[in-house]
């Protein structure tokens, strides 16, 4: 049999029954005596190496390594156009920024800034792009320290003439940082977050439709931190998400970004055979370019912590954070916003000790309310903060942000109900008299 190597392009024809069936695709590695290959379609699949013919289509001509470039500039796009918008793009991985590595088998954020433009050579039409990569990770490795380096980026930019920000970014944690830069930096252009759900290897990728959009969001005169994602299961629009209020809301799906608790601020159409001809349809308002000024606040109090409450939830893991040092607690409740009684000590002794708990609600949808049922308003007299309608990551990262501009109790309750980035939305829930 031939030598196969990780890597080479394949084809492979097996008889059947019902004929002679051709597979295509890439060799990828195994520990098994099959032959595993990666077809077009994206999909692995395992032949039996006995009984089949194989032929190299095409090879490698080795293992590639990775690339480990961590921070570079380049230039590209139609220099010279001035009437274009520039636009940065600023990489820190994900799939957008991915393929295949044919040493582990696995997605791993490998395309540099210059790969992606190379893919998507459209983007140069749209505007003057220069790119930087700030990072190449996987966003389920992105940390609160990092936020403040690509917001410390992203302000640079706009301070040195961006018309508008392109960040890429893994979709698993993409909405904590767009709120988390919602917050950190007060924006006068656009700053667009955008991935992909599959890698460009594979046929049904949404990398490029979605980069398209992003630079067409990038260059419009929408001057908030958005992220911009496939809008439906077709190739026909991205919906574009305020950055305080949007969630992944599937695995794998191309539309599993959604905006919770209201409607995204629009669609851009896309149309690939004429991007001139792109449109967008606005659901609602928004801030203008130009409306702030820009501002870089970019303090975090980073050691914060996010409990999910469940039945018969211990209340230890609420001591057990304390304990640690942690500053600030969210609280991701049931229901209008509770815990189970039991839980109430523990929330006092918190507060007493001058950490903020927030409550917030595992539905998603709707406002905290604890002046309903009993276990509410006990948590109010406790001295919780009531989380509004806030998504209970952006709770998090909100908390992060208002402990970072202050450590007194009552700012810290006045800033948790103060609407800074959009991110409270609905009916006011005053605290009343209960608040001791
Ligand atoms: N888990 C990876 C990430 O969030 C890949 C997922 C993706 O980019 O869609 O970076």
């Amino acid at each position: 049999m031939t030598e196969l190597r990780e890597g080479d392009r394949i084809r492979i024809r097996k008889k059947t029954d019902s004929g002679v069936v051709v597979y295509e695709g890439i060799v990828m590695p195994t520990a098994s005596r099959n032959i595993v290959m990666k077809l077009d379609s994206g999909y692995n699949i395992g032949i039996h190496p006995e009984d089949v013919e194989i032929e190299v289509v095409d090879r490698l001509g080795g293992v590639k390594e990775g690339k480990k470039e961590v921070e570079r500039e380049i230039r590209t796009g139609k220099k010279g156009e001035e009437h274009l918008p520039s636009l940065s793009i600023l990489s820190t991985g994900g799939t957008i920024a991915s393929k295949v590595d044919y040493r582990t088998g696995a997605v791993s954020p490998q395309f540099s800034t210059e790969d992606i433009l190379e893919a998507i050579p459209e983007l140069g039409t749209i505007a003057n792009i220069k790119g930087k990569v700030i990072y190449s990770i996987l966003s389920e490795n992105m940390r609160a320290e990092y936020w403040k380096k690509l917001a410390a980026e992203i302000y640079n930019e706009i301070k040195n003439g961006a018309d508008g920000i392109i960040v890429t970014h893994g979709t698993d944690t993409m909405g904590y940082t767009a709120a988390a830069l919602s917050f950190m930096v007060r924006t006068p252009v656009p700053v667009v977050l955008v991935g992909s759900q599959r890698s460009s290897d594979r046929p049904s990728s949404d990398a490029t439709m979605n980069a398209i959009c992003a630079a067409k969001v990038a260059s419009s005169d929408i001057a908030e931190v958005v992220v911009v994602m496939h809008g439906s299961t077709s190739d026909d629009f991205c919906s574009i998400h305020r950055g305080t209020n949007v969630r992944k809301m599937h695995t794998s799906a191309r539309d599993a970004f959604q905006s919770i608790n209201e409607v995204p601020i629009g669609k851009v159409y896309y149309d690939a055979s004429d991007l001139d001809k792109m449109r967008f349809e606005f659901c609602s308002s928004y801030k203008k370019r130009g409306e702030h000024e820009l501002e870089l606040r970019d303090k975090l109090e980073e050691k914060c912590g996010l409990i999910k409450f469940y039945p018969g939830a211990d209340p230890a893991i609420l001591d057990f954070l304390v304990g640690q040092g942690y500053k600030g607690i969210v609280l991701e409740g049931t229901g209008l916003g509770h815990v189970s009684a039991e839980w109430v000590p523990s929330v006092v002794r918190a507060v007493k000790q001058g950490i903020p708990v927030v409550m917030t609600s595992q539905c998603l949808y709707g406002t905290v309310c604890d002046r309903v049922y009993d276990t509410g308003r006990d948590l109010l007299h406790a001295g919780i903060i009531e989380g509004e309608d806030m998504l209970p990551e952006t709770a998090l990262v909100k908390l992060m942000w208002v402990l970072g501009q202050t450590t007194d109790m009552e700012e810290v309750r006045r800033l948790m109900h103060e609407k800074i980035a959009g991110e409270i939305k609905g009916r006011r829930v005053r605290e009343g008299s209960l608040i001791p």
